[in-house]
């Protein structure tokens, strides 16, 4: 597998680099006709919405240019095909053979689910990257998902998120008594046990959900996708940082049978191209946050403001007990959490002496 990765990942970065791909008449065509594939792939998001949106129809043009379109892949947005959660059902059946979503939407179908996109106070993208695909996270996350018929891949990272907007200031951990959140995964356990009330729903329901009163505070992404769906017109305060979700990974999941009927090189095309497609959105929210956050606090006056350090000591400690329950109470879940709180201590140890120490070192005076 690695080798076949390797060799994969040698043709996409010539793709990437902007070299000529076979086409028609090229080298491919000359071998015996290729059987064609055409699937349908589900997404929890709006079509096209920046970022969560435009990464699978980025993957299925990718995938079209590796196979030679040989592999066809068509998007659609939330609704089109089936409601924005109801992915992991359509593509475990096969009404579709691929999703793009995140699996902390499926916790109700099996409690590990959301550690596989972000634990409160857990992993960053690079940590989360690292422990998927170098410390024993992937092998964990498929075999979680082989009795739903399912095959994941990590498919886009956000890095660190916004904690959210509110139209109430939060200077205590009782302000965020009563307030009901449109708050996902486990954020939205460890919310509820501060004495607030988490919602979970799509993207494209929170912007009318906050207008009419239904939720009084919400967290999406971050600034570059937070503009978009333009919270600042509903909400007066926008706090960070998002330690409900430090670094979440999205998800592809493709039915197993439609996986296993493609031949082995659109395999390896599946997985090397949604590889890159998970490096390549963390690439853009890295390009375009701080645009939109000047505009947000520049153009539209949002009122910009840290948690304070007692909320999110708070926080961090009911989620450590959040998780500590969630494993005492199922052992894969006790594997999974197992398996992150070890990455998480030895990159924490690392990354004192490389990241934090560098981070520091560049705003010396
Ligand atoms: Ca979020």
């Amino acid at each position: 597998m690695h080798k076949l990765l390797g060799i994969t990942l040698a043709a996409l970065l010539l793709a990437a680099c902007g070299a000529e791909q076979p086409n028609s008449s090229g080298p491919h065509a000359a071998a015996e006709p290729a059987e064609r594939y055409e699937w349908k792939l589900v997404t929890s998001w709006p079509k096209n919405f920046p970022g969560l949106g435009t990464a699978p129809e980025n993957f299925a043009k990718l995938v079209e240019r590796l196979s030679a379109g040989r592999l066809t892949i068509k998007v659609f947005g939330a609704g089109q095909l089936v409601p924005a959660l109801e992915g992991f059902d359509a593509v475990s059946q096969g009404v579709a053979e691929m999703g793009h979503d995140g699996a902390y939407y499926w916790k109700g179908k099996t409690p590990a689910a959301p550690f596989f996109t972000t634990l409160p106070f857990g992993l960053n993208a690079q940590e989360m990257n690292g422990w998927l695909h170098y410390g024993g996270g992937m092998e964990l996350w498929r075999e979680l998902y082989a009795p739903f018929n399912l095959v994941p891949f990590a498919g886009g990272n956000t890095g660190v998120q916004m904690a959210g907007w509110f139209n109430r200031e939060i200077n205590s951990i009782d302000d965020l008594k009563g307030l009901k959140m449109r708050i996902p995964g486990l954020g939205g356990e460890v919310f509820s046990r501060a004495g607030g009330t988490a919602v979970s729903m799509a993207g494209g329901e929170i912007y009318t959900a906050m207008q009419t009163g239904v939720i009084d505070a919400t967290e999406w992404v971050g600034p570059y996708n937070d503009l978009a769906f333009g919270f600042h017109q509903i909400a007066q305060y926008y706090y960070y940082p998002g330690w409900q979700e430090p670094g979440p990974t999205l998800e592809f999941i493709v039915n197993k049978q439609a996986f296993d009927a493609l031949p082995a090189d659109l395999q390896a095309i599946i997985e090397v191209a949604s590889r890159a497609i998970n490096q390549d959105m963390l690439d853009e929210y890295t390009a375009r946050n701080n645009a939109a956050l000047t505009e947000l606090v520049e153009q539209h006056g949002v009122d910009l403001r840290p948690l304070p350090d007692d909320v999110l000591r708070e926080l961090a400690r009911i989620s450590a007990e959040v998780v500590e329950e969630l494993a005492s109470q199922d052992p894969f879940v006790r594997r999974v959490a197992d398996s992150i709180n070890a990455f998480k201590a030895q990159s924490m140890q690392y990354h004192q002496i490389s990241e934090e120490a560098y981070y520091r070192a560049r705003k010396l005076d």
